[in-house]
């Protein structure tokens, strides 16, 4: 369950916040690409290309209630 969602903008991928930005630090000399298997989208990952995906938060916190 993610809790920081945000959205790749060129592919729109999305990913949890934290782990992505450590993934890109992790491998800042390379970088890293989607980890979306079979994604298009070649452009490595980079934390300005990462904008919080809103829609994704309002599907998490509904579900959550759902749960209760
Ligand atoms: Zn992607």
């Amino acid at each position: 369950m993610m809790e920081n969602p945000v959205r790749n903008i060129h592919c729109n991928h999305v990913y949890e916040k934290e782990t992505t930005l450590a993934l890109i630090k992790q491998k800042k000399r390379k970088g890293i690409r989607c980890p979306y298997l079979g994604c298009q989208n070649k452009t490595p990952l980079a934390p300005q290309d990462l904008l919080e995906a809103l829609d994704f938060k309002r599907e998490i916190a509904k579900r959550k209630q759902s749960e209760l």
